[in-house]
């Protein structure tokens, strides 16, 4: 008998804004899976972008996701005080000949991608820079301009099943994991940590669905294990672009304000994917109680009723 998976679960939050409804829905979603099949939380700040990362958000988002009842397992992990693992993840990945520098401007990229390449999706790097002859390497390299690298995926093709979404594939492009400012990709930071986090279950908005090939292709050539993936609905505007300020009041805060307390917002929440009656206010543990992961149908993204 193979022991049952693990559904360590995560959320990951940048703090370079104030967490809205919509991304507070889906840290709650992300927690009771976890929850509900036994399994650990982990809680994770994406703070690689020293440029948008702001003072005392990180603090501001932590405290709403527990005034919510979202609690975490372990210490919160920052991305900035990892530099040290995502360079260890590059070094395995050149040693296996899998990276290669890449020289192009965004313009070049543009003009490049909007050609078709075969397999790859329209916008997609088309690997210019892994066919440079020795002497365009050479005048390139003269150039004194900083390559970023990129992974040489060879089209490869990833299909996986999406807890709600069903069964996906994608073609992996050649995509960037070091920036030629010297930043780690978003891409690698999250292969690298969900790893080092064991994570099992990553559940997530869905406006990440298609990141996914990328990433299961990635911690594959890092020999991590494959985890499984939900990817939840997101909540928009009345106008039906993705939640915003401009919306109106959808921090939790906004919410304070109008005299709603967190055990409402969190039953608000629960209400608009169908978890609990229009008012009701049910308990964290009450959630859990009722949340089941084979049977959860979250329905499509859209406004969250009365916001
Ligand atoms: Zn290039």
């Amino acid at each position: 008998m193979s022991a049952a998976p693990d559904r360590t679960g995560r959320f990951a939050p940048s703090p370079t804004g104030t967490l809205h409804l919509g991304n507070l829905r889906t840290a709650l979603l992300a927690w009771l899976y976890a929850r509900a099949q036994g399994a650990a939380f982990r809680l994770r700040v994406e703070d690689l972008d020293a440029g948008r990362v702001r003072p005392g958000l990180e603090a501001a988002q932590l405290a709403d996701l527990a005034a919510i009842g979202v609690d975490w397992d372990g210490p919160v992990v920052r991305q900035s005080e990892r530099l040290e693992r995502y360079g260890d993840a590059l070094g395995v990945l050149d040693a296996d000949g899998a990276l290669y520098p890449c020289w192009c401007t965004r313009a070049e990229i543009r003009e490049a991608a909007s050609a078709p390449h075969g397999d790859l999706p329209e916008g997609h790097y088309p690997g210019t820079c892994r066919r440079l002859t020795a002497a365009q390497r050479a005048e390139r390299e003269r150039s004194g301009r900083p390559p970023a690298l990129r992974v040489d995926a060879g089209a490869a093709r990833i299909a996986f099943t999406d807890r709600l979404r069903g069964p996906r594939s994608g073609v992996v492009d050649d995509f960037v994991v070091r920036r030629n400012d010297g930043a780690h990709a978003y891409n690698l930071a999250v292969v690298v940590d969900d790893g080092a986090q064991g994570v099992g279950e990553v559940v997530r908005g869905e406006d990440l669905l298609d990141s996914t090939p990328r990433q299961l292709w990635l911690g594959g050539r890092l020999g991590l294990p494959a985890a499984s993936y939900a990817h939840v609905p997101l909540v928009l505007g009345g106008d039906g672009a993705r939640l915003a300020k401009r919306h109106g009041a959808v921090t939790l805060a906004d919410r304070i304000e109008l005299g709603e307390t967190p055990a409402a917002v969190r039953g608000r929440l629960a209400a608009s994917v169908g978890l609990a009656a229009p008012g009701e206010q049910p308990s964290p543990a009450q959630l859990v109680e009722r949340f089941d992961p084979a049977r959860f149908e979250p329905g499509p993204s859209g406004p969250l009723p009365g916001v």
